[in-house]
């Protein structure tokens, strides 16, 4: 029997291979294109970033090394380019430009897929460089070693964030734009939460919801031109945006093709034609979870494919079972990855779900190394069947992804996930394992001992209730919901009825586990109605971008650093090492505050957290204390704090009204282009007497903070007419009075630039870089139809508590 095999990577090199063990007299030939076979495509953006320091070892198997350990016949620079399903037999093109015939009594197509280029202006330009096979990692790496400076990377999803990576690694500047909201789209949106701040902390610019429009040739240099109107300059740019299935020769040979484009095969792998099989990213497969048809391209599947191919060819019957689309990235410290369907894909094809967040700690919390994982489970409402499973985090996030990888394809339940005997010993996990712990959690919610609300029904579907925070007056005063009531958990048997009982309640702690014992304690009391928020604040600022308790932690840290500089304590030489590694909030708050408490004024202490939101809690909470944040830092999954304690708060008198009067608040309303305009340069004075300022943005003034460009596809037809209506962002708006149908507006605008006046947008990023907090209202946000990602970048999303918040301590307000 002859075997040819076309492509000669994942799935071809291991058609090829199993071939071989199971038909030690079969002539197998495989082609290939390239000039390398089975090479290790993952790991190209290592080599490009220097963790993989030598090219070699990405090449790992040769044409040479393959007939003597297989007795295989590769050929590298062989492009098949054309079947003849009749005849048996394959045009090959030479790399020298020769042609040949190859028969086979069994074809193996193994092309794979190709990246996207899109159809843009100037996609051709040579900086614009693709990222698939060795010569494109070295393409890339070429223009790197030569002193490339700035990189631009198209595509969040996993090749575009490790290739981010990689690059920073090598020190280049990297802006990374991706068309939805969000870093890798196979996840739901707030599990991506996380990895986008991680990779601004590390300093990679992120522009979300964005598309790139043109590339244009700049002094050697590319122009990204981005639908929104901003132009970035790069030495080099990857376009990771995605992959296409290489199904020319399979089309023109009149194989069938599947709906979403791939090759279309049985479980066998053959295709529409018995003596040919096809696998890898170039076959269209069936989605193990939803059943649905699928383009899943990843290495494993090919691989496994492949071999499966190969065994049916042999004469064995062996059926692949679909795709569950496991699939894991590391970025930078962190890790996340997902398995089974995610909850947008449940919704989009109308599958009943249920979800269960939780955030427990990827081993014992006693012993060092450890932090909060993110963990989402999506499971059946009726049978509790696992339908699909995310985990975000720094240490044992990929075990735990493949546990659930496996219960998914073992068809559990979340009730068996609590039987699960996983392996345990400090360093490694926990007695209850997190695994373990979402069946727990699952489980509760099916059986009717929780009931859960999620941070999506905040504020509309929790407006009838009261919000109730159980956490501590301290972790409230960092950072609540907008609107809730503190009741500590301690305190709530004692404090019943102050609740009303006729009201819904919504309780919320940082992670859901004290909201769980208050959801048992008021439904044991009376309460009718009560709700646990899921994942806790934790998921809820991820849902709703707050970054507020979860750490955005640059801007924070480097203005409260800053301002209490003015006023710090002298350090008096004495300094304390505290670790505070793997406690959760409010652990490491409250343990700072004990050992700053019995510290003198002007020692240091040395705080090393896990919990993630260590990074400004601690921040907002010492600037609250009057304690000086001399530095902060990461390193891994570790945040190391230095604190100087500062004098202690009995200030002389007037000295709390003083600093009332350097803060500023306004209530900008209007959209009209001078009203907005003269809140900024009242803004913008006010910052440089160096007062703090909150504007918040409502209604008509929210528009002065819209993005150009396209709306957020997928909202409601009068949310996008409001869209539509609304002007666009600072240069769209228009003179109050004056505007003469744009004239008028045009005039001032000239005026404005001829006199070297700032102009409006200038205004906004002055105001934004000298530290003003920009907040938009959420209500009228959500009245207005608009989303968050349509407003420009580093606007914060608040209610109107936030703004009563700041303005309780401002010296002047303004409603303009
Ligand atoms: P390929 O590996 O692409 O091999 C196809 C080969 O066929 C190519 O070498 C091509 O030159 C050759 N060929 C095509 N047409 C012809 C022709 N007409 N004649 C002769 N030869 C032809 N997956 C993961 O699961 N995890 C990861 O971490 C991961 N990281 C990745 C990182 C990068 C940078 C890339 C590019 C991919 C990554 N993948 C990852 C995806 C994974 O590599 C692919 O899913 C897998 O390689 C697909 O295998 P394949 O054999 O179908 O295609």
């Amino acid at each position: 029997m002859k075997i040819l095999i076309i492509g000669g990577v994942a799935a071809g090199a291991s058609a090829a291979a199993r071939a071989r063990r199971l038909a030690e007299k079969a002539e197998i030939v495989m082609l290939e294109r390239g000039q390398h076979v089975s090479f290790a495509n993952c790991g190209l953006p290592y080599h490009i970033g220097g963790a993989i320091a030598e090219r070699d070892r990405l090449l790992l198997q040769t044409p040479e090394s393959l007939r003597a350990s297989l007795a295989l016949d590769v050929r590298v620079g062989h492009e098949a380019v054309a079947i003849d399903r009749a005849a048996k037999s394959v045009k090959v093109r030479e790399a020298g430009g020769g042609t040949y015939d190859e028969s086979y009594d069994k074809l193996v197509l193994c092309p794979g897929a190709s990246p996207i280029r899109p159809d843009l202006p100037g996609a051709d330009h040579e900086r614009v460089l693709v990222l698939r096979n060795v010569d494109d990692m070295d393409r890339i790496k070429a223009l790197v070693d030569s002193g490339a400076r700035r990189a631009v990377v198209i595509g969040g999803g996993y090749i575009g964030v490790e290739m981010a990576e990689s690059l920073r690694e090598r020190g280049l500047d990297v802006d990374l734009v991706e068309m939805v909201d969000q870093v890798m789209p196979p996840l739901d949106r707030e599990m991506a939460h996380d990895m986008e701040e991680h990779m601004r902390w590390h300093g990679v610019r992120l522009h979300l919801g964005q598309k790139a429009a043109a590339f244009r040739e700049a002094d050697g240099a590319v122009a990204v031109e981005l639908v929104s109107g901003t132009t970035l300059r790069a030495d080099l740019v990857v376009m990771a945006a995605g992959v296409r299935p290489d199904t020319e020769l399979a089309r023109a040979a009149g194989l069938e093709l599947g709906d979403r484009g791939g090759i279309r095969v049985d479980a066998h792998m053959r295709t529409s034609d018995p003596d040919i099989y096809a696998a890898g990213d170039a076959v269209e497969v069936t989605d193990f979870v939803t059943g649905r048809q699928a383009q899943i391209p990843l290495a494993g599947p090919a691989n496994r494919q492949g071999r499966i191919a190969a065994e049916n060819i042999c004469g064995r019957d062996t059926e692949y079972t679909g795709t569950q689309g496991t699939a894991i990235v590391k970025i930078f410290d962190m890790t996340g990855g997902g398995t089974g369907a995610s909850e947008k894909s449940l919704a989009r094809l109308g599958t009943p779900y249920r979800k269960v967040y939780l955030h427990p700690s990827g081993h014992a919390g006693y012993y060092p190394g450890t932090a909060p994982m993110h963990v989402k489970v999506l499971f059946a409402p009726d049978s509790g069947k696992l339908l699909g499973a995310q985990v975000t985090g720094y240490d044992g996030v990929d075990k735990r992804l493949d546990v659930f990888a496996t219960a998914i394809r073992a068809g559990m339940t979340v009730y068996d996930l609590q039987e699960l005997e996983l392996a345990y010993a400090p360093p490694y996990g926990s007695a209850k394992d997190p695994v373990n712990m979402a069946g727990f959690v699952a489980s509760n919610i099916l059986k009717g001992d929780v009931e859960p609300w999620y941070a999506e029904d905040y504020p509309d579907r929790t407006a009838d209730g009261v919000v109730l925070d159980v956490r501590s007056p301290r972790e409230y005063e960092t950072w609540h919901i907008p609107g809730a009531v503190n009741v500590p958990l301690s305190r709530l048997r004692t404090l019943l009825d102050t609740l009303d009982r006729g009201r819904p309640v919504y309780v919320y702690c940082k992670v859901g586990f004290r909201s769980y014992l208050a959801y048992r304690i008021l439904k044991q009391s009376g309460f009718q109605r009560v709700r646990t928020l899921s994942g806790g604040s934790m998921t809820f600022c991820a849902y709703h971008g707050t970054g507020v308790c979860r750490g955005a932690p640059e801007p924070p840290v480097m203005s409260y650093a800053e301002e209490k500089t003015l006023g710090a304590a002298a350090p008096s030489g004495r300094s304390v090492e505290l670790d505070l590694c793997g406690l959760q909030c409010p652990g490491p708050i409250k343990r700072l505050a004990d050992a700053l408490h019995s510290a003198s004024v002007g020692d240091e202490i040395r705080a090393c957290a896990t919990d993630q939101g260590f990074a400004s809690d601690a921040p907002a909470w010492c600037k609250r204390q009057g304690h000086e944040v001399v530095s902060i830092s990461r390193d891994g999954a570790k945040i190391t704090a230095v604190i100087r304690k500062g004098a202690p708060l009995q200030q002389p008198a007037g000295a709390a009204a003083a600093a009332a009067k350097t803060k500023k608040t306004m209530v900008v309303f209007s959209g009209d282009l001078d009203k907005v305009l003269a809140a900024f340069v009242i803004a913008n004075g006010a910052l440089s007497r160096g007062d703090e300022v909150t504007m918040f943005f409502t209604f008509w003034g929210l528009n002065a903070l819209r993005r150009p460009g396209p709306q957020t596809p997928g909202k409601p037809l009068l949310d996008r007419m409001f869209g539509w209506m609304m002007p666009k962002g600072a240069n769209a708006l228009k003179l109050s009075q004056m505007h003469m149908m744009g004239a008028g507006t045009a005039m001032m605008r000239h005026v404005m630039k001829e006199k070297k006046v700032d102009s409006l947008p200038d205004l906004i990023a002055a105001a934004r870089a000298g530290g003003a907090r920009i907040v938009a209202c959420s209500m009228s946000m959500d009245v207005m139809g608009l989303k968050a990602e349509e407003l420009v970048e580093g606007i914060e999303i608040g209610g109107v508590a936030t703004f009563l918040g700041e303005s309780d301590d401002a010296g002047m307000s303004l409603f303009i």
